[in-house]
């Protein structure tokens, strides 16, 4: 019975075979409603690819500002300058929560911002001094391509040139934020006032010329089509043929709470888990044999959801998520969300393996 399924599907028979999907064939498997045959296929080349090992980095997650000049309609982050609640922190509180971060366990630390319209390219260069000076140990993974791209225009310097005084300056990778979808169709209802997805797209390329590498996600589960989301992935494994320079795909779902495209009912409700696992799967397929990381941002799925996830074409999870709030909130111990991602994927009976960013292996479990 399944044979007779897998015949009725070109993609998934063909995604079986180990061929490059199309374009066609990543529209047939987003429409098509049998979840289980696109899951198992996924799970299937995920097994092939990558074994039965899930990783995570023990990461720590930091915002230097909220301040935004841009305010996208899927954005509940941003504050305009003068608002009671916008903050932006000097290089030292950020090296002082290095420093917290260190004692957490984390191997990474993550750091993004709003597109503040005053900092120069100077604060970030000491940023990325100061915890190098102070952690040499810790790695800087740092600024979306649309920071990268916005502090260019700012400050009328090249982004080749951004790039490059930040990589002396310590910057080892960047994240893969901002990608958001690239098609210029959903993309302009989605964001106001950031690059367009070429520009991310050329922004990165640079990156990944210059040494750096970064990781890349694609925002979905609000207004796209499954043509966006096909397009998004394309675009990425033309790139990664390329530079081969993005470390792992990161699909994040959309959360709906506070922004515009909510206030303005253009999104009622957050996408169903059926379709986040469609999404897993197809982008596993899609971009099989050319970006192999797959990963589940278990965040925002809750764990049990990520746990299915990683059932249908994932292999890792992102990473620990350590935050300042969560720090204080919780006064857990260090290790224990290290161990906690670790006890999901035994669970599933999958291999735990934590890892650096670049996806080194640090320890199994
Ligand atoms: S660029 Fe857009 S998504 Fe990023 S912080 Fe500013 S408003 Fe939010």
């Amino acid at each position: 019975m399944l044979r007779d399924l897998i015949k009725e599907s070109k993609a998934v028979e063909r995604a079986l075979a180990g061929e490059e999907l199309s374009y066609n064939d990543g529209l047939e498997l987003m429409k098509d409603e049998n979840l289980f045959l696109v899951g198992a296929s996924a799970d299937f080349v995920r097994k092939k690819l990558v074994g039965e090992k899930v990783t995570f980095a023990a990461s720590y997650y930091m915002n230097y500002t909220n301040v935004c000049a841009a305010s996208c309609q899927m954005c509940a982050f941003y504050r305009k300058g003068d608002e009671s609640d916008a903050y932006t922190l000097t290089p030292e509180q950020i090296e002082k929560r290095v420093a917290i971060a260190k004692q957490m366990g984390a191997t990474e630390v993550h750091i993004v911002g709003g597109f503040h319209p005053k900092l120069q390219l100077d604060y970030y260069e000491n940023m990325m001094r100061i915890i190098k000076k102070n952690h040499p140990e810790m790695s800087i993974k740092a600024f979306t391509a649309a920071e990268i791209f916005y502090l260019s225009k700012l400050t009328k310097n090249s982004v080749k040139e951004i790039l490059s005084r930040l990589k002396d300056a310590g910057l080892d990778s960047m994240p893969g934020g901002g990608a958001e979808l690239f098609h210029p169709e959903v993309r302009a209802q989605i964001v106001r006032g950031k690059c367009t997805g070429q520009e991310w797209l050329d922004t990165i390329e640079q990156a990944h010329k210059l040494g750096i590498k970064s990781n890349v996600t694609m925002l979905y589960g609000h207004i796209e089509k499954p043509e966006h989301v096909i397009d998004h992935l394309v675009k990425i494994r033309e790139l990664q043929k390329k530079t081969g320079g993005f470390i792992t795909f990161i699909p994040l779902k959309f959360s709906l709470d506070n922004t515009e495209l909510e206030q303005q009912h253009k999104v009622e409700h957050e996408c169903s888990s059926i379709y986040d696992l469609k999404i897993i799967a197809t982008s596993r397929l899609m971009l099989a044999g050319v970006l192999n990381n797959i990963s589940v941002y278990w965040v925002a799925f809750g764990k049990k959801l990520a746990q299915v996830a990683l059932s249908n074409g994932g292999s890792d999870l992102v990473g620990t998520a350590f935050s300042e709030e969560i720090y204080k909130a919780a006064g857990k111990p260090t290790n224990s969300s290290v161990l906690e991602l670790a006890t999901m994927v035994k669970e599933i009976g999958r291999k735990p393996v934590q890892r650096d960013t670049f996806f080194k292996e640090i320890r199994s479990f």
